[in-house]
């Protein structure tokens, strides 16, 4: 750790000094936006408080999508940070800097990357387990989830950004004592509680990420909500996996927290218990086991036509991901595949183990069973038309500045 995170380190920023902001000096996360109702082009910024810094302050022309300084590496993004800790704290640079900021609220925000190629992981245990009962009575954990951290490769060009609205799908689906199945608007539409891992610098195409080198590939981390039409899926998900089930949309949030920002929050590898084996060499290595995972609080709100204030449906913590991130980079790569500046990997589900850290409504109800009660009187077994979900993160740690990842943002809307 160095200066940046220095958790006494104020901002000239006014607002980036409020102890409920996400966006305090420590955090510094990047994105792309525009000033709104302009034909301004979009370009790189970070947020700092309310605000948002034009790169163009520090001379940084990104282009309309962060990719290339995705690709530039960590001495790049760790040299750019300390100029911008520099910059927005010293009061003899307010002068210089203030004229590059906008208020976030007069700011339209872009994807940050342009995404090349996406994946989905599938890293929650607990999800997992309470998805794989629902699916698979008999049979709820497969027995390579221990072993390989398993995913799907999903769409990229149906990542949207926060606040765009998402279509609730047509599909084909079939009821259980149904005798043929039938093509209309899913009747099980779904949130997924995610984080996304954007890849700095790839790998070339046959070259391996060993694990030790896996984190210089990450660019940084962003909320992620897979929406997921349980009902689509369940009939189309076998033998091959999610498909049409999945890739309608899935909500990135705007700004990318670095692993720099992140570092004060690391924590320890999943604790496998006796029956669980010890990961394959290719993925184990000793630091990553010891601190390659972040404590990250996750949280899940529902707003609905009839319930304008947002009601928390659920809190869960990014470390009770099975596999580091470290660890997916690694097997993603561990055939050759390559990885590519601004390629998105989800981290899957992040559920906890108690029955108010689920990260999806397909847990939260037991498939539907045992519908959610809202405190407007409502209640939901799944998403209906006019439903709006909000992720959220944040990490806090004692004698550090607490950060946060801002929202990834979707109201549902009706079938096309
Ligand atoms: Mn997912």
């Amino acid at each position: 750790m160095n200066r940046t995170h220095d958790p006494e380190l104020k901002s000239w920023v006014e607002s980036a000094n409020d102890l409920a902001t996400d966006f305090p000096i420590q955090n510094l996360p990047f994105g792309i936006f525009k000033r709104k109702n302009s034909n301004e082009s979009p370009r790189g910024g970070v947020a700092i408080g309310d605000q948002i810094l034009d790169l163009a302050s520090v001379g940084l022309q990104t282009g309309p999508n962060l990719n290339r300084l995705a690709a530039a590496g960590l001495p790049a993004w760790s040299s750019l940070r300390a100029v911008l800790s520099k910059g927005l704290s010293d009061e003899k640079q307010k002068k210089r800097f203030s004229k590059f900021l906008l208020p976030q609220k007069r700011a339209e925000l872009f994807l940050p990357v342009a995404i090349g190629d996406y994946s989905d992981f599938y890293t929650g245990i607990y999800h997992a387990q309470n998805a794989g009962r629902l699916f698979r009575p008999d049979n709820p954990l497969l027995p390579n989830y221990h072993w390989v951290p398993i995913g799907y490769h999903g769409r990229a060009s149906s990542v949207v950004i926060s606040g765009t609205p998402v279509a609730r799908p047509m599909g084909q689906t079939k009821g259980p004592d149904a005798p043929a199945p039938s093509f209309g608007p899913s009747k099980r539409l779904d949130f997924e509680l995610e984080l996304g891992f954007v890849i700095g610098p790839g790998n070339p195409l046959g070259k391996p990420v060993p694990i030790a080198r896996a984190l210089d590939h990450v660019f940084g981390v962003t909320l992620f909500n897979d929406w997921s039409a349980r009902d689509i899926q369940a009939w189309e998900y076998q033998p091959l996996g999610p498909f049409l089930g999945k890739s309608f949309a899935s909500t990135l949030s705007p700004w990318i927290v670095t692993l720099e920002a992140l570092e004060p929050f690391r924590c320890a590898a999943f604790a496998r218990s006796g029956d669980q084996p010890a990961p394959l060499p290719y993925l184990t290595e000793e630091s990553d086991q010891k601190n390659g995972n972040y404590d990250i609080q996750l949280e899940v709100h529902l707003r609905t036509r009839k319930m304008p204030r947002p009601h928390r449906l659920s809190r869960s913590n990014f470390r009770y991901s099975y596999w580091t991130p470290a660890q997916i980079v690694t097997h993603q790569a561990s055939n050759g595949c390559n990885l590519q500046p601004g390629d998105l990997l989800g981290s899957g589900t992040i559920s906890g183990p108690t029955p108010d850290a689920l990260g999806a409504l397909l847990e939260m109800t037991q498939g539907g069973k045992n519908p959610v009660s809202l405190p407007n009187g409502e209640t939901r077994a799944f998403l209906e038309d006019g439903d709006e979900v909000i992720l959220r993160g944040r990490c806090e740690r004692a004698g550090y500045r607490a950060i946060g990842f801002g929202a990834a943002a979707g109201l549902v809307k009706s079938a096309p």
